[in-house]
């Protein structure tokens, strides 16, 4: 078994370094003024700010600009967030159809958490070993991609994590991770997490087609929110 594969099926998710969340959220209130003070996005990409930290996997810099992208909906193929694996610059497309679809601005604190979110999905990939060290490119369906697996995983378990800081949520979120329906855009569940529909259908498509990925989402979400919340 190569080493790499000790990272694919880790108990834990890939961890981003401390100070992390804070520099991502000061990005979001930054992106949120910017939104609320343009009348029309420009042509170009708008830069709002950096986001930099050591890499915990190979201890080195890594700095990744943050830009607001126009772009349309069937530029980017319907994509939130893409990462330059160049340059490791992050564009957070922010086109007419997103905000639609999810809320829009009126609530503002959805809005906030969905771009954490996404922004820690790419970052995650970012300080992915699998994609530094190997440049590994993998020829299969996006959600079955070990780099995609981690990225997810990575967003979902912040989901369960915001939740189930409520007392009053913890019993109906373990319940519904030991159950079958885990996965399930169930309606209690929608409200509880406040998650986008389509992790939903990433879960019960993993469910479907790719079982050890439950498996070891489930022991993540153990992990890293049930014992290090008890
Ligand atoms: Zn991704």
């Amino acid at each position: 078994m190569n080493w790499y594969k000790n990272i694919i099926f880790s108990s834990r998710n890939l961890k981003l370094p401390e100070g992390t969340e804070e520099q991502v959220r000061g990005i979001v209130d930054k992106i949120i003024i910017s939104l609320q003070n343009l009348q029309n996005l420009p042509e170009d990409p708008i830069l709002i700010g950096q986001i930099n930290f050591i890499n915990p996997y190979n201890k080195q810099n890594s700095l990744s600009n943050i830009y607001l992208n126009n772009k349309t909906v069937e530029e980017t193929g319907n994509t939130v967030a893409m990462r330059d694996r160049q340059t490791g610059d992050i564009y957070l497309n922010i086109y007419k159809a997103f905000l639609l679809s999810h809320k829009n601005l009126i609530d503002i604190n959805y809005t906030k958490k969905i771009l954490k979110e996404h922004l820690f999905h790419e970052l995650t990939h970012s300080i992915d070993p699998k994609i530094i060290n190997l440049n590994k490119t993998y020829d299969m369906y996006e959600y079955d991609k070990p780099t995609e697996f981690d990225a997810y995983s990575r967003e979902i378990t912040n989901y369960i994590n915001t939740a189930y800081k409520s007392e009053e949520n913890q019993a109906l979120l373990k319940r519904y991770m030991v159950s079958n329906s885990f996965g399930e855009p169930l309606d209690d569940i929608i409200n509880i997490l406040n998650m986008p529909i389509n992790l939903f259908f990433i879960i019960k498509y993993w469910k479907e087609n790719n079982p050890k990925y439950i498996k070891q989402l489930r022991q993540r979400i153990f992990n890293e929110v049930i014992i290090a919340n008890s």
